[in-house]
């Protein structure tokens, strides 16, 4: 695996207005360290004993995200140090995430996550329950966090066409979740879509954040 390589190729295909998460998952810190040695300084981890490891083995200029699904229980190991946490579906898991900030006095910034594959999955909010969160009051009163934006997965499916109503879709839902309830907020902006396989669809969909790993680290075992 030549990961500088994959690295600069990846970068090239990516315009610089978006940001590349490298997905480090499973992969041990030798290969991180190659991709930090050649610049990089974005990763994300979807396990938490994984992420808090790393993290303390790691150098500390490193901003790492948290892409997996969080337990409200395991929060507390991330909570003075992760940079951006991707797939927040609930408002319980919210006020946790805010409960721990303030203890280590910082605003955690959180992306929401959508429901946006036809998978049958229990993870990511439909337009209906966003709605309901965003205007609930013990929402409104959560100081500790920042709301950045909104993530989403596309069904794991060989059909471009579907990937992209997907994608066009959290688009859709990303503008008008910023002009009704975040139109005076410059830091919701992120659209985090787009993995290996399909991060070139996302990005033309109006994707700002993509998670690549397999193109950058090699398959997973
Ligand atoms: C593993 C993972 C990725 C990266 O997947 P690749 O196909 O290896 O690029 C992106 N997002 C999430 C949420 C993941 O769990």
């Amino acid at each position: 695996m030549n990961i500088i390589k994959n690295l600069s190729l990846i970068k090239e295909k990516i315009p610089a207005s978006v940001t590349l998460v490298a997905v480090s998952k499973t992969k041990p810190n030798e290969l991180i360290m190659d991709a930090y040695d050649a610049g990089h300084k974005i990763f994300g981890e979807n396990k938490i004993q994984d992420l808090a490891k790393k993290y303390e083995d790691l150098p500390k200029d490193i901003q790492w995200h948290f892409i997996g699904h969080l337990q409200t229980n395991k929060v507390k190991y991330i909570s003075s140090f992760v940079h951006l946490i991707h797939a927040v579906d609930s408002l319980k898991l919210l006020k946790t995430i805010n409960k721990e900030a303030k203890k280590h006095n910082r605003k955690i910034a959180v992306l929401l996550q959508i429901r946006i594959a036809t998978e049958d999955t229990k993870f990511g909010m439909n337009e209906d329950e966003l709605e309901q969160l965003l205007i609930n009051d013990e929402f409104i009163l959560l100081n500790n966090i920042q709301i950045t934006g909104l993530m989403g997965m596309a069904t794991n499916t060989d059909d471009e066409n579907q990937i992209k109503r997907e994608f066009s879709l959290l688009k859709t839902i990303f503008n008008q979740t910023k002009n009704n309830y975040f139109v005076d907020i410059p830091v919701f902006k992120e659209i985090s879509m787009g993995m290996s396989s399909d991060y070139k669809t996302a990005i033309q969909q109006g994707s700002t954040m993509v998670r690549i790993g397999s193109s950058i680290f090699g398959a997973r075992n």
